[in-house]
């Protein structure tokens, strides 16, 4: 496996190889979500990049960045052990070479103001930046996304749509642990109080699904929200949603593809996870 830390270094290393490439941006402090998309990019057949950068553009809170786990060590032993071709692990000089505020910003409509765009306003012009930047580097034909972070995905596939880039994006499943509880850098703030009650939110989503055709999604939103609070968390939003435009649905509709997202926060710690209805 090799390492780098600069961009020109990567991108040469890249240029001596005709295998495609399959990217895997990630944040660090790896678990096994993101082992499984690295694992899916490498049974894929494809060189397997994996990048390392805690983007500070797309944090809207300095206090959370402040705090995000860095685990570089440990990491950098998981992707060994993980089918890892190479791994970009930059400081920020190398992003962004001329400053964070020369970047290119990009509009993504309404999929950048609801939802998690509404709760982290600049959020998702920052993940714009980032990837765009990252998607320069690399110039990777496939790219791996986690669909834990499902309004993401959506922005960058409408990034590599406005940038007519010849990549190819595979959402792939969200890997949980055995209460339900989605994989996530940030679970390892939850104390052991708050994770015993963190799988709360996936009982909620596979409520979600499992009353809609009983109940308006409405009256199973207001109990989802009084489960969580009695649980101690404090919720953000329980949300319906398009799967394929993110608009917000005020009732289930059996005639589209639907998403159930939750946002809730417990103690200090921000959870997110979401959930594609079953069409059936
Ligand atoms: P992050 O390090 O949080 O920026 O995440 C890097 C990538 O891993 C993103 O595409 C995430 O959606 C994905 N990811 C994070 N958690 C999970 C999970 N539990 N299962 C699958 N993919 C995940």
């Amino acid at each position: 496996m090799f390492i780098f830390r600069k961009a020109a270094q990567l991108t040469d290393f890249l240029s001596g190889t005709d295998r495609p490439t399959g990217f895997i941006p990630t944040m660090g402090a790896l678990h096994e979500g993101h082992r499984s998309l690295l694992l899916r990019a490498a049974v894929d057949g494809h060189l397997t990049v994996v990048s390392i950068f805690v983007n500070p553009t797309q944090f809207n809170d300095p206090a959370d960045f402040n705090k995000y786990p860095v685990t570089t060590t440990e990491d950098l032993k998981m992707l060994q052990d993980s089918h890892c071709d190479a791994v970009y692990l930059p400081a920020l000089e190398d992003v962004y070479p001329q400053g964070t505020d020369q970047m290119p910003v990009f509009d993504f409509g309404s999929l950048e103001t609801i939802l998690e765009g509404a709760r982290r306003p600049g959020h998702f012009r920052g993940v714009g930046q980032v990837v765009a930047r990252l998607l320069e580097i690399v110039a990777p034909q496939h790219l791996y996304l986690g669909q834990k972070d499902y309004q993401q995905c959506m922005i960058i596939s409408d990034l590599i749509r406005q940038k007519n880039l010849p990549t190819r994006l595979h959402i792939c499943p969200t890997v949980r642990e055995d209460d339900g509880l989605a994989l996530s850098s940030r679970n390892r703030r939850l104390s052991p109080a708050e994770r015993s009650r963190a799988g709360v939110i996936y009982q909620c989503l596979v409520s979600i699904e499992a009353k809609r055709h009983t109940t308006a999604f409405s009256i199973v939103a207001q109990e989802c929200e009084a489960l969580l609070q009695h649980k101690g968390f404090e919720v953000e939003y329980v949300a319906l949603v398009d799967a394929d435009t993110l608009t917000l649905l005020p009732d289930y509709d059996s005639g589209r593809r639907m998403v159930a997202l939750i946002a809730a926060r417990l103690g200090t710690t921000r959870l997110i996870d979401n959930l594609i209805l079953s069409t059936d």
